[in-house]
């Protein structure tokens, strides 16, 4: 079975994820990611979310359908057998719709009904001195006092006539609407944005760029598309943002991760730790379970030791005031082709 691979799952690692659940519930994140509780960090939304996004990369990257579809079936570990809870089922969340949405999204991209993904290829960055697709791409952040972000980005386009990167999101939902207010302001893509700078030492293109959702609706078999353009400014605010974060969790460590009731119940269902584990003391909990350290492997889950790109707080920072000195004297421009790129794309289905 494929493994899921983390750098680091303690309580000094954050990701995008990680950083929700701080968000909603520190009384939870302390309890991921300081007690061994769960064997298993899978369930069906994830297996079923990573494997529509494998087939829709496999096939924006120029792979044949039979290795789409194989790609697509791989990236569902979970268990084929276990059907998921009511909701999961409801939204027909399965390794079978998973391959019907990849097998849709072939034939329809390959009829040329995604117009708005034309001109795009690969983007390709350095690493260690050589050039590699930005394809499944892992990195990590040093912060500050102990702590990471860590980060897997699924596909990089580039668009060579715009000299524009666009980074490709693929959501699924189980929702018979989608909103673009649900993705506009996540700051999921902008901390990619943040190292695509880096990675691909991009001067000469417009600092901005791009980020593309593509959202398969599970109930509709349809596939919405929202753009939204990133600028230097709202990297820099994902910086300043997560530096917060990690004094906030600090804060947490010192004085005790506080409960939020209010998250006790959602997406219709109970914390799984509600009658167990957030009632339990620290003292008592450790006696029960193994501490979470990093260096036991889980059922579905890998150390990531070697992640592509590795950098620190300051290397992200210095980029960014580059960016903004290279806009402010005109040698680079913020939006670029953004205008017409928006324009072009919202015309589409
Ligand atoms: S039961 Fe509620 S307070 Fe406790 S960890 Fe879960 S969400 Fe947080």
């Amino acid at each position: 079975m494929a493994k899921l691979d983390y750098y680091n799952i303690t309580h000094t690692g954050l990701s995008y994820s990680r950083q929700l659940t701080l968000q909603n519930c520190p009384r939870k994140f302390e309890l991921d990611s300081k007690f061994a509780i769960k064997a298993n960090r899978e369930s069906v939304t994830f297996s079923y979310g990573h494997a529509v996004a494998m087939g829709i990369q496999s096939a924006i990257a120029g792979y044949s359908y039979e290795q789409c579809m194989v790609q697509c079936m791989l990236a569902y570990t979970h268990d084929i057998e276990d059907i998921g809870t009511d909701g999961e089922q409801a939204s027909k969340k399965s390794i079978w719709t998973a391959l019907v949405a990849t097998d849709l999204f072939i034939k329809r991209y390959q009829a040329g009904v995604y117009s708005y993904l034309d001109g795009w290829e690969v983007a390709r960055v350095m690493q260690d001195g050589k050039e590699v697709p930005a394809i499944e791409l892992t990195f990590v952040i040093d912060l500050i006092d102990g702590y990471t972000f860590e980060g897997h980005i699924d596909l990089v386009l580039y668009h060579p006539e715009k000299q524009r990167y666009m980074v490709i999101e693929l959501k699924t939902t189980g929702m018979s609407s989608v909103h673009e207010a649900t993705y506009k302001n996540s700051s999921q893509a902008l901390g990619y944005g943040a190292v695509i700078d880096l990675m691909a030492a991009n001067k000469g293109q417009a600092a901005s760029f791009d980020v593309l959702y593509l959202v398969f609706q599970s109930r509709s078999m349809n596939i919405v598309p929202m753009p939204f353009v990133k600028t230097t400014k709202h990297r820099a605010d994902w910086l300043r943002d997560l530096v917060v974060e990690v004094e906030k969790a600090k804060l947490y460590e010192h004085y005790g991760y506080p409960r939020q009731g209010q998250h006790c119940y959602s997406y219709f269902r109970p914390c799984e730790y509600i009658d167990s584990a957030c009632q339990y003391s620290d003292a008592a909990l450790s006696r029960i379970f193994k501490p979470v350290d990093g260096t036991t492997d889980e059922e579905s889950y890998t150390k990531l030791t070697n992640p592509d790109f590795h950098f620190t707080l300051d290397q992200l920072l210095d980029r960014q005031d580059e960016l903004i000195e290279q806009i402010e004297s005109g040698e680079e421009s913020e939006v670029g082709d953004a205008d017409l790129f928006m324009t072009t794309m919202l015309g589409d289905e």
